[in-house]
């Protein structure tokens, strides 16, 4: 026993225990099917799935749990808890919090309806048919909207409690004034450069590179960035992503494509950089609730820290372009670090979100955050959505998607229930840029890179933002690190800067 015991905190840590582990046992079944289980496999182990879910489910919501957390939660009790202690019992209460309000018959209801949403969506985008999609997703809306006027406070709007979900306190007021300032500096900026695209041949990066010299290559990259193949490793999947059991286990995919060299190289900088927060989560919180990275904005920070900030920056590949070449001497044999750097970041509007590049990504997020917002507050209508789609990305990007397969269908995310996740990817992209600006007054990061040594970044990280898992919130972790919370301003200039150095300044 040691003094930090508390006797009732004590009575929780089973159910804890308990969440835990099947916790874990869910994300290896997941982490299964996107890797290695056999097709046919489905249908049979989403039983499974679904029996350990309602364990999972039943670990944590109790009448036991509930009155514990209840006692836990009381001023006199609070003062003899652990800063740990205190973090776990407030983030099961806010988990209490919203799925209390929610009739257990409509969150199975509506479970079943996300269960086949999927299928649906994924045959619509398959047939370019929107109109098969539209009946799913206007119940999907509908449930959105039922639920989060549940859990809504006072002064909230129904969308702002979808983006709470995702980002605790970044609401709809504040994302106005991101977008609107993103807007007026990136539509422009874009113009200009992108009239001087012809410059820039990349024509080499759809030669023929073999996938297992590819293969090779990512797992020397992994390595450079400092993922650790004792507690980690990588394999295939459809998509790139990243999980983790604990601190100790966590895993990473990636994608080769024979035509295409940059694809898998920034997914596995990308992935890596997720890794990396997870690996860095002090041991005394992993395999507790408050274990893991503490928003999908600040995972993203950081995958995109390494992907866009460093990996796609000269100093980067300034001692590793030697390598790169070595590696295809036949298809780089024209392409000097110069060309390959421009390559590397060439801005081009296309309707792909998930193909953009770092300049015309927050575009695509501006799109689709002020579509949902205008959906869930009834402005607009699910079968408008195809026209206001292709109207935003004429209107943002001067181009319009060939079809809804490539438009408004081309996102998993609201065939399950996402709404409000849309903007923690520029979120991340923003926190990402704020993070460099600060980390730039106590590292010389260039300097780092061109020397290869890149654990003073990674130990500034580790040190800001990953040890303490989600014990703190976004705008926490940027107030101690950075003195202030988010700031667009600082993802504005990142972009100004390294755009105008790219393009405008070498002519
Ligand atoms: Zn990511």
């Amino acid at each position: 026993m040691n003094e930090n015991m508390n006797e009732k905190f004590e009575k929780l840590q089973p159910y804890l225990d308990r969440s835990v582990a099947l916790g874990c046992a869910l994300t290896l079944f997941n982490w299964d099917g996107e890797t290695l289980a056999p097709r046919g496999a489905f249908e049979k182990t989403s039983k499974l799935i679904g029996a350990l879910s309602a364990e999972y489910y039943r670990a944590v919501i109790n009448d036991e749990v509930r009155s514990l957390l209840g006692e836990l939660s009381a001023p006199k009790e609070q003062e003899k808890l652990t800063a740990l202690q205190r973090a776990i019992v407030k983030k099961l209460l806010r988990q209490y919090e919203e799925l209390e309000k929610i009739p257990p018959e409509e969150y199975q209801a509506y479970q079943e309806l996300l269960s086949l949403s999927g299928q649906i969506w994924a045959e619509a985008k398959e047939n370019n048919d929107f109109a098969a999609f539209a009946p799913t997703l206007k119940k999907i809306v509908s449930w959105q909207k039922r639920f989060a006027e549940y859990t809504k406070k006072p002064g909230m709007s129904l969308y702002d409690v979808m983006l709470d979900q995702h980002e605790e306190g970044i609401l709809t007021a504040q994302l106005d004034e991101f977008f609107g300032k993103l807007r007026s500096a990136v539509v422009p900026l874009l113009k200009k450069v992108t009239a001087q695209n012809s410059r820039i041949d990349k024509s080499y990066n759809s030669r023929s590179y073999p996938v297992e010299k590819q293969r090779e290559f990512c797992r020397f990259l992994a390595e450079y960035i400092g993922f650790d193949f004792e507690r980690g490793i990588v394999a295939e999947s459809a998509h790139p992503f990243t999980t983790n059991l604990h601190n100790a286990d966590v895993r990473i995919t990636n994608h080769f494509y024979e035509n295409n060299l940059e694809s898998a190289i920034f997914s596995v900088i990308h992935e890596g950089g997720h890794a990396l927060y997870e690996f860095g989560v002090d041991d005394e919180l992993t395999l507790t609730p408050v274990g893991g990275g503490t928003s999908m904005g600040v995972h993203e920070s950081q995958s995109r820290f390494y992907e866009n900030v460093l990996g796609r920056s000269e100093a980067f590949w300034k001692p590793l372009f030697a390598k790169l070449k070595e590696t295809w001497p036949d298809q780089l044999a024209d392409i000097e670090l110069s060309d390959f750097i421009l390559g590397i970041n060439k801005a081009e509007p296309g309707s792909i979100r998930t193909e953009a590049d770092e300049l015309t990504y927050p575009l695509h997020i501006m799109i689709r955050y002020e579509i949902e917002k205008q959906l869930i507050s009834g402005e607009i209508e699910v079968d408008d959505l195809p026209e206001i789609w292709n109207e935003k990305y004429r209107e943002y990007l001067g181009i319009t998607p060939e079809n809804d397969k490539e438009g408004v269908l081309q996102d998993v995310h609201w065939s399950t229930g996402s709404f409000g996740y849309f903007p923690s990817y520029a979120i991340g992209n923003a926190v990402a840029a704020q993070i460099y600006a600060f980390m730039h007054r106590e590292i010389p990061v260039a300097e780092c890179l061109e020397k290869s040594d890149l654990a003073p970044i990674r130990e500034y990280l580790r040190k800001h933002i990953h040890r303490h898992g989600c014990t703190k919130n976004m705008n926490e972790l940027l107030t101690e690190m950075t003195g202030e919370q988010l700031n667009a301003d600082y993802y504005i200039d990142y972009l100004t800067q390294k755009y105008t150095g790219l393009y405008l300044s070498r002519q």
